[in-house]
């Protein structure tokens, strides 16, 4: 299987959709890097960890939580720089432009909703695929 990315992508963007956009960009890079932030200051040492399965699942848990923060900040970082770039806006599949209300929406979105979808489906079936 094979990709084709198209190097120039369209916009409907004006500026000042972009600006608040921009802003909410911004606005959601530091929640996440307080939530980050957060979560470190309540992650327990391993020396203060009763040996104990509510431990384990709360650690877990950090875990994830982290992770999902983490994702989201690189997700945000990659927005802002495609529009740095003046590449915002555009799906990284099909090509066609986001429309602006998902924007709203998701700032970071990387896929228009029927490609969402499609990765949605893809990476659900790859997941559960008996080997
Ligand atoms: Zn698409």
């Amino acid at each position: 299987m094979s990709y084709t990315f198209a190097t120039v992508r369209r916009t409907e963007l004006g500026p000042e959709d972009l600006d608040a956009l921009r802003a909410c960009l911004h606005d959601e890079r530091l929640f996440r890097l307080e939530q980050l932030d957060g979560l470190g200051e309540t992650w327990p040492s391993p020396d203060d960890l009763p040996a104990c399965q509510h431990a384990q699942a709360r650690e877990e848990v950090l875990t994830a939580l982290a992770a999902a923060a983490q994702q989201v900040l690189t997700d945000v970082d990659a927005a802002l720089s495609r529009m740095d770039a003046g590449l915002y806006g555009g799906c990284h599949l099909c090509d066609r432009p986001i429309p602006l209300a998902s924007l709203r929406i998701l700032p970071h979105a990387r896929y228009c909703g029927p490609c969402h979808q499609l990765k949605e489906s893809v990476s659900w079936r790859l997941k559960n695929a008996v080997s």
